[in-house]
């Protein structure tokens, strides 16, 4: 299993009430940045987990009723905070950009696919098969905003589950199985069900050891070690109440099994970008 190098950045973030995330939480507003990791494989190129907001996602819910979803989440992106800006600021052109994995459709995910044109969009079939199978109105209300990913991106799409499966083992045997991206075992595709349709993580290993992305499974570490999931309303809307709640209740067992697993939420401040949104 080749060790890749990776960065973690910040693509714009959104306010939610603290309570949407966490009961017992507070009314009070509260941050919540778009976290992409970049990673580097050392033969397949320079590979994306996710890729937070973008000017699309702007135009994407410009008009109603998709405008409903900037009025309910308020999206903040500062002048050059992009992701396509920021990897060009450090010397990495879109072009060079060789595959978007996509942990699952919510906007704050896919809001800036169209600004990596050449790559591959790999991502769940039952993820991109529950959006289809929606309205435009029951897609939105869902957080899927279809509109970013056009006829172009839809060109691009490589099914999770066309990938060899792979039995997990050692403190990741309690997920099952997992897809294997290029069939060498360094990016490990591991569904974790209840936040939204077809919605997995990605485990890989850098020079420090074992890095788990685990996208919206939960929306802090600290959720994680204190297994607090998110009210019940927020979770049975979106997705799946008992799975969410079955698969935080795995990786709160990981990190107390495994603590030197590095468990990445995407929406959570104790991961800190390596650059902030601020100096863009
Ligand atoms: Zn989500």
């Amino acid at each position: 299993m080749p060790a890749l190098e990776w960065r973690l950045y910040e693509a714009g973030y959104c306010t939610h009430p603290e309570r949407a995330t966490k009961a017992g939480g507070s009314l009070r507003a509260c941050e919540f940045p778009a976290l992409v990791s970049v990673l580097r494989h050392p033969g397949h190129g320079i590979v994306l987990f996710d890729t937070g907001y973008s000017r699309h996602f702007f135009h994407a819910t410009e008009r109603f009723p998709e405008r409903l979803y900037r009025m309910v989440t308020p999206v903040r992106l500062h002048d050059g905070a992009a992701l396509s800006l920021q990897l060009e600021h450090d010397g990495i052109p879109a072009s060079a950009v060789a595959w978007v994995v996509v942990s699952h459709l919510h906007g704050d995910h896919v809001g800036g696919l169209a600004d990596f044109p050449y790559s591959k969009i790999a991502l769940s079939h039952e993820a991109w098969k529950d959006m289809q199978s929606r309205s435009r109105v029951g897609a939105l209300s869902m957080g899927l905003l279809p509109g970013l990913l056009d006829a172009h991106a839809q060109a691009r799409l490589q099914w999770f589950e066309d990938r060899p499966a792979v039995a997990l083992s050692g403190p990741f045997e309690r997920f099952g199985s997992g897809y294997d991206l290029f069939g060498d075992r360094s990016l490990l595709l591991i569904a974790l069900p209840g936040h939204a349709a077809g919605h997995y993580g990605l485990l890989f290993e850098d020079a420090s050891g074992p890095v788990f992305l685990i996208a919206d499974a939960s929306w802090s570490s600290q959720a994680i070690r204190d297994f607090i999931p998110p009210p019940a309303l927020v979770t049975s809307w979106l997705g799946d109440t008992r799975s969410y709640r079955d698969t935080l209740a795995k990786l709160n067992a990981l990190g107390k099994e495994a603590p030197e697993v590095r468990i990445v939420p995407s929406h959570c401040r104790e991961w800190r970008p390596a650059r902030s949104r601020t100096d863009a």
